[in-house]
């Protein structure tokens, strides 16, 4: 292979963002991955360009929401009762990281990096032909509960001080928005800056075609093979080996595959979802993402149909499916939106790769010369693709990142 600058390992919509963002500065890149171009964890998400983000997801403090989920009765959550042990610690720094005080800080924070996701996503789809999967619709989240809906307040005074925007709507202001909602909730929330795609694979692949007319290259290969080779690094590919004096690991749940190898532990776990796809009965139709919050699931329109992504679950990575949440789901589902027959049959399962403090390493690998992390975007990494992909070239290209890389340091778990 000719002369390359920087190898990316992973060709997820982190690792093609990253990709893209070096071919546009005249970096020479190979895009490896042993799949293809962003057919994992990339593809079946929900579609959420979510750059109003203000408190990531939290540990839940709610007795009666702990209750149900110990019980295995609720919709937002699963786990394995053999993975506890192994997940426990991760589970502990994460409740830590859940506190009040902490999420208000973490808030702050993440405001800036997430301030730019839906513009970097916009820019990136102008320039790569792929701006008819852009959807600039909001984001509508439905209460059932009027704790559920009292407990937000938070979160607007926060919105307020960050300068977002958000509507609060009674039943019929929010079936204004989406007439074929039934009023089984009595609050709703329409986030106006949200912004979504009607095929995330379809998106990752016009990333990718970008890449390749500025010259990028895509090869087949197995991360696990990186190795020093005198001061380059280098990876073995279908089409040989592959050096460069950079390279980016962005292979999203299977980083610590090679990072363990290497001797960089980081405390990064998933949380499994699924996603199945659904017709509507007769013409009922959805514009934009709809979150019924209190059941703890997404519906959201896609080329492919009604796509219904589940809340989270702790398993291992590798274990077998186990899809019970839409068992849990389906009957309040249903009386949400009037879902007609499943558009596929196979259910989706995929690995949302996460830190316990729900911030992702971005930046150079402590201790490893030319090593760079992309890694652990937990549930934005569609949203934050193209801006990780933007940050990490200015940081390698030795210009000044859009905003403060120190919050993603891997220093913070060292
Ligand atoms: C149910 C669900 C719903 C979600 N909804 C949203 C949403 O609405 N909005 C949002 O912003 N985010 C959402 N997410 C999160 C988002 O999908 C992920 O954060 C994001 O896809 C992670 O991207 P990535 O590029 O880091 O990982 P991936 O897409 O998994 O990419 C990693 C790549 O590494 C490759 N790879 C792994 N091991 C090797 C190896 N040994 N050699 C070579 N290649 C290798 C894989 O083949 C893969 O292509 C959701 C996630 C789930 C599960």
């Amino acid at each position: 292979m000719a002369r390359t600058d920087a190898i990316v390992l992973g060709a997820g919509i982190v690792g093609t963002s990253i990709a893209l963002h070096l071919a546009k500065r005249g970096l020479a890149v190979a895009l490896v991955d042993r799949a293809g171009v962003g057919e994992q964890t990339s593809f079946g998400n929900a579609g959420i360009i979510e750059g109003n983000t203000i408190f990531p997801p939290a540990f839940p403090t709610d007795f009666g929401a702990l209750a149900r989920i110990a019980l295995k009765r609720a919709g937002e959550a699963n786990y394995h009762f053999p993975f506890l042990p192994q997940i426990a610690p991760w589970l502990l720094a994460f409740r830590a990281a859940s506190r009040p005080r902490h999420l208000v800080e973490t808030a702050r924070l993440i405001r800036p990096f997430y301030a730019r996701a839906a513009a970097e996503h916009e820019a990136l789809l102008a320039e790569s032909g792929g701006a008819h999967f852009l959807r600039k619709t909001g984001w509508l989240k439905v209460y059932r509960s009027e704790r559920g809906f009292k407990a937000l307040q938070a979160e607007f005074d926060l919105a307020a001080q960050f300068g977002l925007r958000l509507q609060t709507l009674d039943t019929a202001g929010a079936q204004a928005l989406e007439p074929s909602l039934n009023p089984v909730f009595a609050h709703a929330v329409f986030w106006p800056q949200a912004a979504s795609v009607s095929n995330p694979l379809g998106v990752t692949r016009s990333y990718a075609a970008r890449f390749a007319k500025l010259g990028g290259v895509t090869v087949s290969g197995d991360a696990r093979s990186l190795h020093r080779a005198g001061n380059r690094w280098r990876v073995e590919t279908n089409e040989g080996g592959v050096d460069a004096p950079e390279v980016v690991v962005a292979l999203g749940p299977w980083a610590p595959d090679l990072l363990n190898t290497l001797g960089l532990k980081l405390p990064l776990m998933v949380k499994r979802g699924y996603h199945r796809h659904f017709r509507s009965d007769g013409n009922a139709a959805l514009s934009r993402p709809v979150l019924d919050a209190g059941v703890g699931y997404v519906i959201t329109p896609m080329e492919m149909g009604i796509r219904m992504t589940t809340g989270i679950e702790f398993a291992a990575r590798d274990a077998a499916p186990s899809p019970v949440q839409f068992d849990r789901i389906m009957p309040k589902a249903r009386e949400l939106f009037p879902l007609g027959e499943r558009a596929d049959d196979k259910t989706w399962l995929g690995s949302r790769p996460c830190f316990p403090d729900s911030r992702p390493v971005i930046g150079p690998a402590p201790g490893f010369a030319g090593l760079w992390l992309a890694i652990g975007h937990a549930h934005w990494g569609l949203t934050l693709g193209p801006a990780t992909g933007r940050m990490i070239a200015e940081m390698m290209a030795g210009e000044a990142p859009f905003c403060d890389p120190a919050p993603y340091r891997a220093e913070r778990f060292l």
